[in-house]
């Protein structure tokens, strides 16, 4: 047997553990009975280390090494190996004492973050969080970089992503953004959506859920909607993918989590058939992840012309609506509002909250701010950015797990999703036409066509970075989010 022959299946192997972890975290999540934590804690625990052990063995390494001589340049198997090696590289580049003791501080981290988070006590939690930046700091050496230390950190997330593309697009997101929400909130005609908090009945929800992700696309027959507290997409073959949703007061919470989530299974099961189980199926990258949930969430679930489709069928099945025509209804689902939670924001505020997070996360690492100061640096920045004062730091920088975790260099992704998702649309559109006209008609099979092809189909053939090009001819750039942004909420908002 080759050793590309023998890669492959060890991958196929490896594969095989990882859909059975995620089978189970999906269940664990969904529908696993109180009972069952502690062995299923276990379970996981157990199947993740033969995994990671599996993977990470000098006998990958050195199939790796005999497969890069069998394969042809630009080949399905090329960029097999490529993504197998990049991923076998980033797990081995760090010793497993420093990966033992972040799991550890991880752990430790989570409880001291939870219980500082409800008693507002950041000073407990600060010198945990130290450490963690230190373990951060010392993963990025191992990593290595070339010009920012946030460099090696970002690329674990975000392949080829730097530091210095990040600046690129804050820059302009801050020019652009901060006077927009600035000028809402003093000049723009003001927006009540009260009516879309209430007491909503589930069933119906969940039925109406059902109904706009089957008609935009999503494959029923091979992926299912079930809840969870956390919304999330799953799936271990192209064939099978799980979406959740959640059902609250707010009308567009199960809405629009429903159609963000199958934003991304939609791209999930657009790989090719024939790459199921390989390391060449499912998304990309994070980035590019978040921009098709986004396409489906935000630029065709918050459009005019999607709720001239389906506000009637809304409003015969809730009735607390029955009087609100499209344009009230368009402009509720659209309302911005600066505001201190990132997970709340609204599509405009939202890359201010990550802004925050970014310049703090460079800021700590390259020991320019003291974890002691961080608090006072988030305070000044959201009053800054988004000129609202934060009453105290549960609501402040206590508010997101991510760094409990020591996922830190990840919150650019989301960011990064929310201007893919406008640049790839703007070449759709390019294409396509009058893009309301067929949203309006429910004709979603030319845009979920159009995305495929260009995006879902290549699956991780090509890195992130690559993609982009070759689909819409520059880099990753904040321009087209821009214009759209300031174009739909100037009309939302009656701005000059
Ligand atoms: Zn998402």
């Amino acid at each position: 047997m080759s050793k590309l022959a023998q890669l492959k299946s060890r991958m196929e192997q490896l594969n095989a553990l990882h859909a059975a972890t995620a089978i189970m975290d999906w269940d664990q999540q969904t529908y696993m009975p109180k009972g069952g934590a502690s062995a299923r804690a276990q379970h996981l625990g157990i199947l993740s280390q033969l995994a990671h052990e599996t993977f990470t063995d000098d006998s990958t390494g050195e199939l790796l090494e005999g497969a890069k001589a069998e394969i042809e340049p630009g080949s399905n198997d090329a960029a097999i190996v490529r993504n197998v090696k990049r991923d076998f590289d980033l797990s081995r580049k760090i010793p497993s004492d420093l990966v033992g003791e972040k799991s550890r501080l991880s752990s430790e981290a989570h409880e001291s973050w939870v219980h500082a988070r409800a008693t507002n006590d950041f000073a407990s939690f600060a010198p945990t969080l130290e450490r963690m930046f230190e373990i951060a700091r010392q993963e990025a050496e191992y990593l290595g970089y070339t010009d920012h230390i946030y460099d090696a950190l970002l690329d674990m997330y975000e392949e080829g992503a730097t530091a210095a593309d990040c600046t690129r697009m804050f820059d302009v997101l801050k020019a652009n953004t901060v006077s927009l929400v600035k000028d809402i909130a003093e000049n723009g005609k003001p927006v009540d959506d009260r009516v879309l908090y209430g007491d909503w009945e589930v069933e119906k929800q969940r039925r109406f859920t059902e109904k706009l992700i089957r008609e935009i696309g999503f494959d029923m027959d091979r992926g299912r909607q079930d809840t969870a507290p956390h919304p999330f997409c799953t799936g271990w073959s192209v064939g099978d993918i799980r979406l959740t949703t959640r059902f609250k007061d707010y009308l567009g919470s199960a809405i629009f989590g429903s159609l963000h989530e199958a934003g991304h299974g939609m791209y999930e099961q657009g790989s090719p058939m024939e790459w199921d189980r390989t390391p060449l199926a499912g998304g990309v990258s994070l980035g590019v992840h978040e921009s098709q949930s986004r396409t489906w969430e935000n630029i065709v679930g918050r459009s005019k012309a999607f709720w001239k489709r389906y506000l009637p069928s809304l409003r015969s099945e809730f009735l607390a609506l029955q009087a609100y025509d499209v344009d009230q209804f368009y402009r509720m689902i659209n309302k911005v509002e600066p505001s201190l939670i990132r997970v709340e924001a609204d599509e405009v505020t939202y890359n201010l909250h990550v802004l925050v997070r970014f310049e703090i996360e460079c800021d700590v690492l390259t020991k320019k701010l003291d974890v002691r100061d961080l608090p006072a640096a988030w305070n000044a920045k959201y009053k800054e950015y988004l000129g609202v004062d934060v009453p105290n730091d549960s609501q402040g920088c206590l508010q997101d797990v991510h760094w409990s975790m020591g996922s830190i260099g990840y919150f650019p992704t989301y960011s990064m999703g929310n201007l893919l998702s406008y640049q790839f649309w703007a070449c759709l559109r390019r294409d396509l036409g009058d893009t309301d006209a067929l949203i309006e008609k429910g004709e979603f099979a030319p845009i979920l066509g159009w995305l495929r092809e260009n995006i879902y189909s290549k699956g991780k053939k090509y890195p992130p970075k690559e993609l982009v090009m070759q689909v819409t001819g520059k880099p990753m750039g904040a321009e087209d989010y821009v214009t759209a942004l300031n174009a739909k909420y100037r009309e939302i908002y009656h701005l000059s």
